[in-house]
């Protein structure tokens, strides 16, 4: 039987990542979600063991320490690790593997796992972004703000990645994600789209 594909989405925190997964999931068989261990507080209407798997920080270590981590990272003041077993059986078993996570974790998957797929989404503008951070209601300013300011340090990592979708819609954008897992004709957008949208957040985040 041939292996799953694996494949790596990132995309700045409030872009819809999230959303766009579970509709992936929906829509499409043969792919599973990894759930990730985090040490961050669930948020008010996530689900331990469904939308994370929230752990404390001893927790998070000895994960590490027993090597069962395919990857982890720290992201603004949490550690945030994909457990390797379940990505292994299910590429095993055929069925396609999503890891969504943040830029330096995706680097390390592909050093390990160079036929992962690197996909990173995309807002159609800074300010879709910022409202929807600000809509979602699950974070104070400051911790928007580091969040923002997360978003243009992870502009430089957009470098590392194949593939890039905008999330106008989500509907499509699943699409287009499983449009290139079946290289299919995805509908991207150009080189000078990609390239607008990350000026915006720059010059978003320095108020201009
Ligand atoms: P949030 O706190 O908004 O759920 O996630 C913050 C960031 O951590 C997001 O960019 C998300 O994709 C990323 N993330 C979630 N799980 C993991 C993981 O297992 N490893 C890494 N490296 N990043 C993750």
């Amino acid at each position: 039987m041939d292996k799953g594909k694996l494949l790596i989405i990132s995309g700045f925190s409030g872009v819809g990542k999230g959303t766009i997964v579970e509709k992936m999931l929906e829509t499409f068989d043969n792919y599973k979600i990894s759930i990730s261990c985090t040490t961050r507080d669930p948020r008010p209407a996530e689900e331990d063991g469904v939308h994370y798997h929230f752990i404390s920080k001893d927790e998070f270590e000895k994960m590490i320490e027993n090597d069962e981590l395919l990857e982890h990272a720290k992201y603004v003041d949490n550690y945030y690790g994909t457990p390797k077993k379940f990505v292994d059986e299910c590429l095993d078993k055929g069925e396609n593997v999503i890891l969504e996570i943040e830029s330096e974790g995706a680097k390390k998957v592909k050093d390990k796992m160079p036929e992962a797929i690197m996909i990173f989404v995309l807002p159609p503008s800074a300010k879709h972004l910022k409202d929807r951070l600000v809509g979602r209601g699950s974070e104070d300013s400051e911790a928007i703000e580091k969040r923002l300011q997360k978003a243009v340090q992870e502009t430089d990592a957009m470098k590392h990645y194949e593939y890039f979708v905008v999330n106008d819609q989500i509907e499509s954008a699943a699409k287009t994600i499983d449009e290139i897992v079946s290289d299919t004709n995805p509908d991207l957008p150009s080189e000078d789209e990609v390239l607008n949208i990350k000026k915006d957040i720059i010059d978003f985040s320095k108020g201009e």
